[in-house]
């Protein structure tokens, strides 16, 4: 029987979000729990467990799975807290288990490492030696860097956005460490690196132009030469040196077809970089043509995405609204701790005065209304469609006039609707509706708005990259320098 270490460390940061992060924004699980929270769930290491259920003479060792949600950057201290605990769990398992499969998110940064993933690799590798077969699964958004490639054997990556395949990227990790595993593959990594960052419509890969780079990067894998290929295109907001965009093909010891396959997806990348950039209205253009509109209308505030590491704390949009007294309903979420805390305390159905949102971003200045309490909360709950836990904690719906606000003391995810649903809201009945996340899957709500405006906010999580103040990420970079040059370079690893 053969073992297989399971173990994860998963986050991805805004560098530009003003609040760091500590220990207590990781869900850790360990040993069996990992299973238990897993299994059955759209995963990545729902995905592993899946597979190997299948597999015979195959069996899962769970040790230590520390899942982050997005945020501001990392403390360092609880970054090596972290670390420490997930490599003593794996330290147990020394000289005990015959494969690594490691669940990894790619854009961490910490008050002090800017490749922290990399770091945990190289520190798995000192403990279970180089010759351990290793393989990693990353997010599409993750920063694959040098380190990372020096100390694994196999990387795999998400095929979607917005993400839907977490599971079978784990089933693929798992794939790819058998084969390494049980046929003896020699994985070669060739990657290009491009001096590009993107964002906007072109990137959903259902109908974008992105989605025609993963198409081919997926029909690669068919080729049983091919271990694994994809695409990263970084989290723009993890300002760490490495942060690019890049094409990465494994092939089993075939440099040429390794070279040649990601060679031709970065340059069939570079021309389209242009279009790959958000396009953004003007918050008070937005609010002024949304004002004269029939209803339900979504405006986009992916500056302020908790899903990308945003607070979830900004009232841009709603500010303008109240200055132009905007006359229809108005549905949001603003992340404010004491105002919630003080509506409990309060109670539903009171009418409380309490300045709202801008709870941690300075840039935005709270909204100081009276409110009444409509009914206050404090359940976790699951997303629509993903299998992860959004823990909100106390929370509130507050109504002042026609705005509507859900209020929640963590950052939650609002990459669907399930904020609202859970609180008796259903978008539908509002004229209006912010949706502070880049991209939803269409169902939630482009199939059936009547507009959605992706407005220029201000914020951590800004598609207007340029605009975000970039300090340590390799340059020239697009779109910051307009005329960046791009000369492919394969860069080859192998053991
Ligand atoms: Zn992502």
């Amino acid at each position: 029987m053969k073992k297989i270490l399971i173990a994860g460390c998963t986050q991805e940061i805004s560098s530009f979000n003003p609040v760091t992060c500590k220990y207590d924004f990781f869900d850790i699980s360990r040993g069996n729990e990992i299973y238990k929270f897993n299994k059955g769930l759209n995963t990545y290491i729902g995905g592993v467990i899946e597979e190997i259920e299948k597999t015979q003479n195959m069996h899962p060792v769970f040790t230590y799975n520390a899942q982050g949600h997005a945020a501001g950057i990392l403390e360092h201290t609880s970054f090596l807290k972290i670390s420490n605990e997930l490599i003593n769990s794996i330290e147990e398992h020394k000289g005990k288990v015959d494969g690594v499969y490691i669940s990894l998110h790619g854009s961490m940064a910490t008050t002090e490492e800017l490749d922290p993933e990399g770091f945990i690799l190289e520190e798995i590798r000192k403990i279970l030696g180089q010759d351990i077969p290793l393989v990693i699964s990353l997010d599409l958004h993750g920063v694959l860097t040098t380190k990372m490639l020096e100390n694994c054997d196999g990387v795999t990556s998400l095929h979607t956005y917005p993400h839907i395949d977490f599971a079978d990227t784990g089933k693929r990790a798992f794939k790819m460490l058998k084969k390494i595993m049980n046929q003896k593959v020699k994985p070669l990594c060739a990657r290009v690196r491009i001096p590009t960052l993107v964002r906007g419509e072109e990137l959903i890969t259902e109908k974008g132009i992105f989605g025609k780079q993963i198409k081919y990067a997926k029909s690669l894998n068919s080729n049983n030469k091919i271990l694994s290929a994809g695409f990263f295109i970084g989290n723009p907001f993890t300002d760490v040196p490495e942060l690019c965009s890049q094409s990465y093909v494994f092939s089993d010891n075939d440099i040429e077809l390794a070279s040649q396959s990601a060679l031709k997806m970065a340059n069939d990348f570079w021309p389209n970089r242009k279009k790959m950039q958000a396009k953004l209205i003007n918050i008070k253009k937005s609010v002024e043509l949304g004002s004269k509109m029939e209803g339900t209308i979504a405006y986009t505030d992916a500056a302020d995405a908790p899903s990308s590491g945003a607070l979830g704390d900004s009232n841009a949009i709603i500010s303008e609204m109240i200055q132009q007294n905007y006359p229809h309903s108005i549905l949001s979420t603003l992340l404010d701790p004491k105002a919630a805390k003080f509506a409990h305390q309060k109670g539903q159905g009171s009418q409380i005065t309490i300045p709202v949102g801008g709870a941690f971003d300075q840039r935005f200045k709270p909204l100081n209304l009276e409110w009444k309490v409509i009914s206050i909360s404090n359940e976790p709950f699951m997303l629509e469609k993903w299998g992860f836990l959004q823990t909100p904690g106390l929370t509130a719906v507050l109504k002042s006039g026609n705005l509507t606000i859900v209020v929640t003391s963590n950052p939650v995810m609002q990459v669907d609707r399930s904020i609202y649903l859970v609180n008796k809201l259903n978008p539908k009945d509002f004229h209006s509706v912010i949706v502070k996340s880049p991209h939803c899957e269409p169902e939630f709500y482009d199939n059936w708005v009547k507009k959605n405006f992706n407005v220029d906010a201000p914020g951590a999580t800004s598609a207007n990259v340029s605009s975000l103040g970039h300090k340590n990420c390799q340059r020239p970079m697009f779109p910051m320098e307009k005329n960046s040059k791009f000369s492919p370079k394969v860069e080859i690893y192998r053991k």
